[in-house]
């Protein structure tokens, strides 16, 4: 013990071992790799009850550091939208997985286009955000449609 005082001496120590890190770096790595590689499954549990326990402010961050969405941007957008997806209107809801809003943004500009539900955010994605493959699209659907006329005599 160096200081008589608890509170000197946990500073103390706090310090020492600091410097060690500093003055042994791989050394401090090497057994930063072994703790977690002994604790693996114990610390992913707690990290993954941490991001369980604040899944919207888990969300919250994700939007801001991938869209640069600050918070409270993300649920004027929702209100923009009453809380439907921009294209096909289906009500969308984050408590469920499938009608989970998705932040559409173009890959190009990196802009936040608006909220979509995950189909849309997929077709767009297949489509490779092409306004003309989704044009062809709709005029295949089209030109391939049954004939409503017929089915209704
Ligand atoms: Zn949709």
């Amino acid at each position: 013990m160096a200081y008589a005082d608890p509170v000197m001496e946990r500073e103390y120590q706090r310090e020492w071992k600091k410097r060690w890190r500093e003055r042994n770096r791989e050394a401090h790595r090497a057994n930063a790799r072994a703790y977690y590689a002994k604790n693996q499954e114990r610390i992913g549990g707690q990290r993954k009850q941490v991001r369980e326990n604040n899944k919207e402010r888990e969300a919250e961050w994700q939007r801001r550091k991938l869209y640069g969405l600050l918070p409270g941007e993300f649920e004027e957008m929702m209100q923009a939208q009453r809380h439907a997806c921009a294209i096909c209107r289906v009500a969308l809801d984050s408590s469920t997985k499938i009608l989970t809003p998705h932040v559409d943004h173009c890959h190009e500009s990196g802009v936040v286009r608006g909220i979509l539900c995950g189909n849309c955010n997929h077709l767009l994605g297949r489509a490779k955000d092409r306004p003309e493959v989704l044009e062809a699209a709709i005029a295949y659907l089209v030109q391939n449609a049954p004939d409503d006329q017929r089915s209704t005599e």
